[in-house]
């Protein structure tokens, strides 16, 4: 099962993709999670990356259809693999498209997900991650049992740069610029299953389930 899942920040694409891997067996590609971890570490692609993720714009598309690339190649990419936050730009779906065909695949699904900017703009601002972990928390839906640290590891939660509010608003502009016209490409295409991104996680789940099993 080769999927991407498509939507603005915040949408719920990174706890969609949790759950879809664990029932299917195939990895997430998080390109946000990747380059994130690359700023930590202070790698080359890091330091590149640092100025453009702070201010909620997008990372040059060479910089990102490269990680994409490299990543498809491992082995545990062959079952399928769940794309989160990639492709962002017609660029970068052109490029993708290249990619998997060079490998002879394709994509079987395009999940779109859907929520009003208000309601993005409550979860974007409530949302904290545990530094150690990773794992993901809201202020007032999905809070840690003790504030401020992480159930699963005690590790320190904190708000991400570009979750803060202002920062938030240029995420979504750029959504709307760049992103939100691969609503249409995929559509074309023919792979596009939209989906309504309110309700509960599970909810969610089950209505993606049913656009790609059904
Ligand atoms: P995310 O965690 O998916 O919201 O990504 C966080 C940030 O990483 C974005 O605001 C961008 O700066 C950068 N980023 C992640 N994925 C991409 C992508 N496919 N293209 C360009 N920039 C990206």
């Amino acid at each position: 099962m080769n999927l991407i899942l498509l939507g603005p920040p915040g949408v719920g694409k990174g706890t969609q993709a949790k759950l879809l891997i664990d029932r299917f067996g195939i990895p997430q590609i998080s390109t946000g999670d990747i380059l994130r971890a690359a700023v930590k570490d202070l790698t080359p692609m890091g330091v590149k990356a640092k100025g453009f993720m702070d201010s909620g714009a997008l990372v040059p598309d060479e910089v990102v259809i490269g990680i994409v690339e490299e990543r498809l190649a491992q082995a545990d990419c062959v079952p399928g693999f769940v794309l989160d936050g990639f492709p962002r730009t017609v660029g970068q779906a052109d490029a993708l498209k290249g990619v998997l065909s060079r490998m002879g695949r394709g994509i079987d699904h395009v999940v779109s997900l859907s929520v009003d900017q208000k309601e993005l703009l409550t979860r974007l601002t409530g949302r904290r991650a545990c530094a150690k972990c990773g794992a993901v928390y809201h202020v007032e839906f999905a809070p840690s049992k003790v504030s401020g640290v992480c159930d699963a590891c005690s590790g320190e939660l904190y708000q991400r740069e570009d979750d803060k509010e202002a920062t938030i608003l240029n995420r979504l502009k750029v959504y709307d610029e760049q992103t939100a016209p691969l609503i249409s490409y995929y559509q074309e295409c023919g792979l596009l299953r939209s989906v309504d991104g309110l309700g509960t996680v599970d909810g969610v789940q089950s209505a993606i389930l049913s656009q790609i099993q059904g």
